[in-house]
């Protein structure tokens, strides 16, 4: 039997606001609500100032719903999508603030348990982000790190075929899911929760509470780095995203083509203007080297990247090979820096994850102290 969203709404019938004593399902403050199967995904509309007060009746609507015949899970998101302004108008107006530090706006609180957060993001789908973010996130963990990887591409999951992934997260706790696990590393995707072929449409304020939930309610346990595969563009559900996730640093992934780079060009003013570092840009689907001749070819004009890379005065983390082994693994469900450690291929990847490593470690050292006798 399956739920439908007036069945939903019926059930939100009896959930109350502490204020007016209205109904939820009266208020219009409910979204679309995402039916798959017995999954139910939406959120509530709320003023921004309500987060705290609305949190009861988050929770109150998830347990409502999850009692109706059919629902196996329920995902109920609060988003400020209601306030006066709308959820984009507010990144905007955040974005324009001066830069987080003291006396500046307070950054967002980090994960319990993890030491820093780093974005995969390209200005555009298509370029490889995915695929880059996977392999540095198993380079990382052969560095010795250990690593998580949340699949915040919400519009295309591909972690769960990255990674050869199948299965659901298993409950720990209330609503605590704990991590599916892969080649040591721990992974969270929205992918796991929806089936594959379900087409998933999500208003900008859904994807940032999803995101936010597989975040904080994931039993990530002790990590020294989550590597974010964000959702592709720079629009403002990603650019809410890169403000309301603890990110130390941010990584973009561009082709050398040049439409592609004026699009990375737009993924590092995003980072900038929620000032998110930029730990520097990648050059995927750099070139081609014949298996057959070895000969090079620059199939899409290699070396754009590194040039836009001084444009901008970020950091040029280095070029990945547009390589068939690359596409196979990846496609595959097993990486190649898991699948073929020692291919020149995955030392690429190796060399990128120590640039990443490098720059995070510069980001965290402590200020020196200063001790006067
Ligand atoms: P995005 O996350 O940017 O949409 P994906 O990582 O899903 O991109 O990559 C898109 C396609 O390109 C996939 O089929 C992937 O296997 C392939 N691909 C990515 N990087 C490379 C590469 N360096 N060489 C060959 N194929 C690649």
């Amino acid at each position: 039997m399956t739920v439908s969203r007036a069945d939903v709404l019926r059930a939100l019938e009896l959930v109350k606001l502490p204020a007016s004593g209205q109904s939820l399902a009266a208020s219009g403050r409910i979204g679309d609500v995402l039916i798959d199967g017995g999954k139910v995904i939406f959120s509530i509309g709320i003023d921004a100032t309500e987060a705290n007060a609305m949190e009861p009746v988050r929770r109150a609507a998830e347990s409502a719903v999850s009692g109706l015949p059919g629902v196996t899970q329920v995902l109920v998101g609060l988003t400020a999508d209601k306030a006066p302004a709308s959820a984009g108008m507010q990144a905007r107006q955040q974005a324009q603030r001066p830069s987080p530090g003291p006396g500046g706006v307070p950054k967002p609180t980090g994960v319990p348990g993890v030491k820093q957060i780093i974005a995969v993001a390209s200005g555009k789908g298509g370029v490889g982000k995915s695929t880059t973010a996977a392999n540095l996130a198993v380079a990382l963990s052969g560095l010795g790190l250990k690593v998580g990887v949340l699949d915040a591409d919400i519009y295309g999951p591909s972690m769960p075929k990255i990674f050869g992934i199948k299965g659901k997260p298993q409950v720990v706790s209330g609503r605590t899911l704990a991590p599916m696990e892969a080649y040591g590393l721990k992974i969270m995707s929205i992918g796991f929760l929806v089936d594959e072929e379900t087409p998933m449409i999500w208003r900008g304020p859904m994807v940032i509470s999803a995101i936010t939930q597989m975040l904080r309610e994931v039993a990530w346990g002790e990590l020294d780095v989550i590597v974010v595969d964000m959702p592709p563009g720079t629009g403002d559900a990603q650019l809410t995203m890169a403000q309301q996730v603890p990110l130390a640093g941010a990584v973009i992934v561009s082709t050398p083509q040049d439409l592609a780079l004026l699009d990375a060009r737009r993924g590092v003013a995003m980072f900038r203007k929620v000032a998110v570092p930029i730990l520097g840009l990648v050059e995927n689907m750099s070139y081609f080297i014949c298996p057959e001749c070895g000969h090079q070819s620059d199939i899409f004009a290699h070396g754009g990247a590194r040039h836009e890379a001084e444009r901008l005065q970020v950091p040029f983390l280095g070029e990945i090979p547009l390589a068939m082994p690359i596409r196979e693994t990846s496609d595959g469900g097993r990486p190649i820096v898991a699948s073929d450690p020692q291919s020149q291929h995955a030392k690429a990847y190796v060399a990128l994850a120590r640039q990443v490593q490098a720059s995070l470690g510069g980001a965290t050292r402590a200020a020196p102290r200063i001790v006067i006798e």
